[in-house]
């Protein structure tokens, strides 16, 4: 196995790799920005390197840095988290020739799925259903014809796109040129690369996804799916996992498609392929994440298999210590994500000092979080700053667990969405589990009113 890792990532993701690194025996190096100082990461890893300035352009994504502190720390083998340079095939390819293993896909696979156009032209290649669309990137005339010849409204969408960035709904024609400027924009901004493609915008979908696991000998798994419908601006705020409100029918579905995409790329770690499904229970591919997931959670918690440790042995080059059948669903989990982040200002960040904290406990109930009474949120980074993962026999004990796990969560010194989590788990829409991804922007005012009353 490994004898030492380097974290190339920071927050909360960073402190579960570490938590799973300890547990496999294998040392771990932290990396963390002038701005994170502080931060758990740091703290928990057996030894951390300073890699550079706040702003992640000169720390998290700074790619000579980070496999410098690897090969000055005798490393050998990096693992990316989520988000920063998980899915940047550069990068892999870097740690690779630099004589270290990346913990993730083959930067090949990575590369081709990670382009979303790409990966679209690949799946409807290997016969996965996707959203009617360009199927490849587009200039803005080619797009206005597709647009048209599909029909409004559509969405514009950038290839190297993630978190709901770059993404714009065109109700019209009148719209068009506007929108793909802005979202053209907005993708060179994020992503440094201004492709955009052309995708049916399907109405009131349900957003479902299949985590997978795929070792470097050709074996392939899937865990089952989680709902991860409970969106804002396209953001993911809540997931469960299994989800109750498609057939079981459908759900065999989407498992072989998510297993024949994986097959048709040779992927070879572990990964999710979302779909969008729609009211007649038509479903859509519609991009592959080559990384360990936010919400891998709640899987590890219906599954009882530890998704990071895996990708950990299937990067090291040890077969699948799973079949397929040995893969079962054992009750419900729920994760909230919170943020912070103020719910009266259009949900904008709001990083500062958390004065006071107590965190719930108990039973099924698993926090994931990088903060601690004192410590100062710094600007800089993403806004989640914890993860509350609860897990029951029966989907209405999990909502109740996870009612009682809010009502116990104090975080003072800050805003968060932890109210607003809170009412979401009390809403009869939610409760019955019939949602889909339009849910929450429909009933906002509702649910930011709500929240308010028990802040
Ligand atoms: P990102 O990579 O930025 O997360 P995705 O392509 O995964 O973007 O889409 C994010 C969310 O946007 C989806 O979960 C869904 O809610 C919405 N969405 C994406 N594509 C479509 C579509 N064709 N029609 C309707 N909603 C969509």
């Amino acid at each position: 196995m490994f004898k030492k890792i380097l974290i190339a990532n920071r927050g909360e993701i960073a402190v579960r790799i570490i938590r799973a690194c300890k547990e496999l025996g294998i040392e771990t190096v932290a990396v963390y920005s002038k701005a994170d100082e502080d931060a758990l990461h740091r703290e928990l890893a057996n030894e951390a390197v300073c890699i550079g300035d706040k702003n992640s352009l000169d720390s998290y994504l700074n790619i000579e840095n980070i496999i410098s502190a690897a090969c000055l720390t005798g490393c050998d083998a990096i693992h990316p988290g989520f988000g920063f340079l998980s899915e940047n095939p550069q990068f892999a390819r870097m740690v690779e020739t630099c004589g270290l293993t990346f913990i993730g896909p083959n930067p090949d696979v990575m590369e081709k799925m990670g382009n979303k156009s790409e990966a679209i032209r690949l799946m409807k290649e290997a016969g996965v259903p996707i959203v009617p669309g360009s199927y490849k990137a587009v200039d803005k005339e080619e797009g206005l014809a597709i647009a048209e010849s599909i029909g409004f409204p559509v969405l514009i969408k950038a290839s190297a796109g993630g978190g709901g960035k770059g993404i714009r709904l065109v109700e019209n024609k009148n719209e068009f040129e506007l929108l793909f400027n802005e979202a053209k924009e907005e993708a060179l901004k994020f992503f440094s690369n201004d492709e955009l493609y052309i995708e049916k915008y399907i109405s009131h979908p349900k957003h479902i996804e299949v985590q997978i696991m795929c070792d470097k000998l050709g074996n392939c798994i899937h865990l089952f799916e989680r709902n991860c419908s409970l969106q804002r601006r396209n953001q993911k705020m809540v997931e469960e996992a299994p989800c109750i409100s498609i057939s079981q029918n459908l759900k065999n579905k989407l498992y072989q498609s998510a297993l024949k995409a994986c097959k048709y790329v040779g992927y070879d770690s572990v990964g999710t392929i979302e779909f969008l499904v729609d009211g007649e229970e038509n479903y859509y591919f519609i991009e592959m994440n080559t990384r360990v997931q936010v919400e891998h959670c709640v899987t590890e918690a219906v599954t009882n298999v530890d998704i990071v440790k895996n990708m950990i042995k299937i990067a090291y080059g040890l077969p699948l210590a799973y079949k397929q059948e040995d893969i079962k669903l054992s009750g419900y989990a729920i994760e909230c994500r919170i943020n912070a982040e103020d719910m009266d200002n259009d949900f904008r960040p709001n990083p500062g000092k958390i004065t006071f904290m107590h965190v719930p406990g108990g039973m099924g109930v698993r926090i994931d979080s990088a903060v601690y009474p004192g410590y100062v949120i710094p600007p800089y980074y993403d806004s989640m700053i914890l993860k509350v993962i609860c897990f029951a026999k029966t989907r209405l004990e999990c909502i109740r667990k996870m009612r009682e796990a809010l009502e116990e969560l104090i975080i003072d010194g800050i805003k968060t969405t932890v109210e607003f989590h809170y009412v979401l788990l009390h809403h009869p829409t939610f409760i019955l589990g019939h949602y889909d991804t339009s849910f929450i922007e429909g009933f906002i005012e509702e649910l930011k009113e709500n929240a308010r009353l028990v802040q």
